[in-house]
């Protein structure tokens, strides 16, 4: 999860705690130090599923350094408009992640919960994170170059 985001593993261990409400989605990060949130009530963070929450919290917590080479990238092409998309690499990111350790019935969180679907612009993302980021998550690609890739498909 860390090399698919560019950054090194984590320092230590990141403190999770389970608690009956974490937010309206049921999970959060604070950062600095990094503590994780995930609700033990909420239907959409059962089984699998709160793993994948788990690893996609603790992605926040990576993510950052990917972040602003992604807004550099979007500067320097000239596409605004897509604030949400390092969200979307998470969220994809994490699903494929835990899918590949779990099996090939494990349904990724945004799949299940149709974030493709219902957030905007992310049906186009879909794809093209299918296309450029799977070669990063295999080990195939740079983040770096899977990010130009992804910028360049926008
Ligand atoms: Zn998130």
């Amino acid at each position: 999860m860390a090399a698919a985001l560019g950054g090194p593993p984590p320092q230590g261990a990141m403190r999770a705690d389970v608690t009956a409400f974490a937010g309206p989605v049921g999970a959060y990060t604070i950062l600095g130090p990094v503590l994780i949130a995930i609700s033990s009530t909420d239907e959409r963070h059962q089984g699998p599923a709160a793993v994948e929450s788990l690893f996609h919290e603790a992605g926040h917590a990576l993510i950052f350094p990917l972040t602003r080479e992604l807004r550099t990238a979007l500067e320097e092409t000239g596409k605004p408009g897509h604030d949400d998309l390092w969200h979307a690499l998470l969220f994809f990111t994490a699903g494929e992640v835990v899918k590949r350790q779990l099996g090939p019935d494990h349904v990724p969180y945004a799949k299940a919960q149709h974030l493709w679907e219902r957030v905007p612009k992310w049906s186009s993302y879909l794809p093209l994170l299918d296309k450029h980021w799977i070669p990063v998550i295999d080990g195939k690609a740079t983040p770096s170059d899977g990010l130009k890739a992804l910028v360049a498909a926008l």
